[in-house]
């Protein structure tokens, strides 16, 4: 592996010692494409632990089925924060463990380390779980002639991943943390979109939500545009209604009428059962969530994910090519100052116009 633009790993054959066995190509999943299923069902879900559903990026899918897994004796292997901020997959026996996987990570995770571990597990016939980007999950599916029956694929639906290289960098130069004390990294709590960096319990960064102060946190607002991802996400073959997985989850951002179901005030996962296995599994855990039959399609209408990949536009492709020359935030900004000026302006004028309120109504 090495890397390539932006910080990304891209697999390199090594041509002085490749005996063309071509074994490489007949399980690459950019070469030969995996089965895709049209979901089965559609829900919207949350869990019925409060802790547990406060402390997750959406509904606490992931969470739910995670311990399922786990109690009935299986592996659960997902992303974590290693120590020198290293965004790895890791793999979990224990419910105390699964801490560790809660949250997403928005940037891309390594799994390479966890292949051999997860193929040994899935011969051992120990119930396995993996929760991953649809790629890959379709790179792991590759590795089996047919999926086994005590594998288990959840895939969350994924718009693109910044390069690990590039968080490191960011919390290093722009932010001047020091890596090696970073235990923890948060993108999302409770409602908020911030990325917050700790030390155990020690808070050692955070930044400014991304909804309410904008242009404020280059790496936030530079994956939030989509400027960051690797080169593969923008013509991705899994953004689209038919997947890869056993169960695919994410936010329900389409959710119509949600005051009509009971209050949800931390979001709502969309889950997407794809086939029967990932059917079961799920009635396995139902006593453990609050889950709502939804149409399909208003889970699709309402995550373009489901539809299509990032779509790559000039702003973007301009920042890619400038990319190395001055650091990253510089560019970011000359190539989205125009929205960023109107988005600051807007700002000003509702902050004058609130305060002119207020003055009437003395
Ligand atoms: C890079 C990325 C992009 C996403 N884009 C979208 C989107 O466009 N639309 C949408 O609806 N949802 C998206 N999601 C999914 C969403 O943010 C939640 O992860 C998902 O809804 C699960 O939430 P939860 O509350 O069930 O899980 P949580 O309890 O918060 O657990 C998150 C799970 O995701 C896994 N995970 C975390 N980070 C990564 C990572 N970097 N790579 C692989 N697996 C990871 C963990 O192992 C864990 O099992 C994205 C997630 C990631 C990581
Ligand atoms: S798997 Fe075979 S073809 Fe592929 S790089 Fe290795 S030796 Fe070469
Ligand atoms: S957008 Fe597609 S290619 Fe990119 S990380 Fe997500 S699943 Fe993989």
């Amino acid at each position: 592996m090495k890397l390539g633009q932006l910080g990304h790993v891209y697999p390199v054959v090594n041509q002085t010692q490749c005996v063309d066995c071509k074994l490489c190509q007949k399980v690459c999943p950019a070469l030969n494409g995996v089965d895709l299923h049209y979901p089965l069902s559609a829900y919207a879900a949350w869990a019925k632990k409060l802790d547990e559903y406060k402390s997750s990026t959406s509904g606490g899918v992931a969470s739910v089925l995670s311990r399922y897994i786990i109690s009935i004796g299986g592996v659960v292997y997902g992303c974590s924060v290693l120590p020198n901020v290293q965004i790895k997959h890791v793999r979990v026996d224990s419910e105390d463990g699964l801490a560790a996987l809660k949250g997403s990570k928005y940037v891309q995770s390594s799994i390479t380390d966890i292949l051999p571990l997860l193929k040994q597990d899935v011969a051992n016939g120990l119930p396995v779980l993996l929760i991953s980007t649809p790629c890959q999950i379709a790179a792991v599916s590759k590795m089996f002639k047919s999926i086994p029956p005590n594998l288990f694929l959840v895939d969350i639906i994924c718009h693109g991943t910044p390069s690990n290289d590039f968080l490191r960098a960011y919390l290093a130069k722009r932010l001047k943390l020091d890596l090696h004390k970073i235990t923890n990294i948060s993108f999302r709590s409770e409602n908020a979109f911030s990325l917050t960096v700790y030390d155990r319990k020690q808070l050692l960064w955070k930044g400014s939500n991304l909804w309410s102060d904008r242009y404020n946190d280059v790496y936030y607002d530079s994956f939030i545009d989509g400027f960051t991802y690797r080169q593969s996400c923008y013509t991705c073959r899994y953004a689209q209604p038919n997947r890869c997985s056993d169960i695919t989850i994410g936010d329900f951002w389409g959710l119509k009428n949600g005051n009509e179901l009971p209050a949800h005030p931390y979001g709502v996962s969309v889950v997407l059962p794809v086939t029967s296995r990932g059917k079961l599994l799920l009635q396995h855990v139902s006593g453990d969530l609050n889950l709502f039959e939804r149409p399909i399609q208003e889970a699709i209408d309402g995550n373009e994910q489901l539809r299509i990949p990032k779509k790559m536009n000039w702003r973007i492709s301009s920042f890619r090519k400038c990319w190395g020359w001055y650091p990253a935030y510089f560019w970011y900004h000359l190539f989205v100052f125009d929205k960023m000026l109107l988005f600051r302006v807007k700002r000003m004028i509702k902050k004058y116009l609130r305060k002119g309120l207020a003055w009437f109504d003395y």
